[in-house]
């Protein structure tokens, strides 16, 4: 498998590369977002919904897991944090097969209800201003998001 790693060196940097591949995604799409508080998760989710045309603010779901986003197509931005401790089943089906894109920032604590075709993206802080953003893609379509990406 591939690894691809691009870098960014400004919060724009990484909306940019968000907005760059959301004109990449379709529905049913689903991307986990791994990495520190303060890695970027967040930042590169507005980027996503930038392109995919929401006009509300995003933020960061922490007091609801899910939070929903109308533009070209619906996009899901949900938060797994709070689901460290629990096995419970929200539903994770209706939006991971669904006719949006969701965003799983803390994959990790969701790990078992995941879909197998995804695009997982681990983002690591290795500056002040300078984020390593890790691509590791699950599936053929989710490989050539990547592809398209990299060039
Ligand atoms: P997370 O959701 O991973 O906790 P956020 O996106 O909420 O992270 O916060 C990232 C923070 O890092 C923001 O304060 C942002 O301004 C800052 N930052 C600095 N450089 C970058 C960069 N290259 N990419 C993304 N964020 C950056
Ligand atoms: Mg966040």
């Amino acid at each position: 498998m591939n690894d691809y790693i691009i870098k960014t060196t400004t919060e724009d940097m990484t909306k940019q590369l968000g907005e760059r591949m959301a004109l990449l995604l379709r529905q049913g799409n689903v991307i986990t977002l791994s990495g520190d508080l303060g890695a970027g998760k967040t930042t590169l989710t507005k980027g996503i919904g930038k392109g995919i045309g929401v006009k509300r603010t995003i933020n960061s779901p922490t007091f609801t897991i899910v939070k929903e986003y109308m533009g070209n197509l619906p996009l899901y931005h949900m938060d797994a944090y709070r689901l460290e401790n629990s096995d419970e089943d929200i539903g994770f089906e209706e939006y991971f097969y669904s006719d949006g894109v969701t965003v799983v920032e803390w994959p990790s604590f969701i790990e078992e209800f995941l879909p197998a075709e995804r695009l997982d993206i681990v983002m690591k802080r290795s500056g002040e201003n300078e984020r390593e953003i890790h691509l590791y893609p699950q599936g053929s379509d989710h490989e050539f998001i990547c592809k398209e990406l990299y060039r």
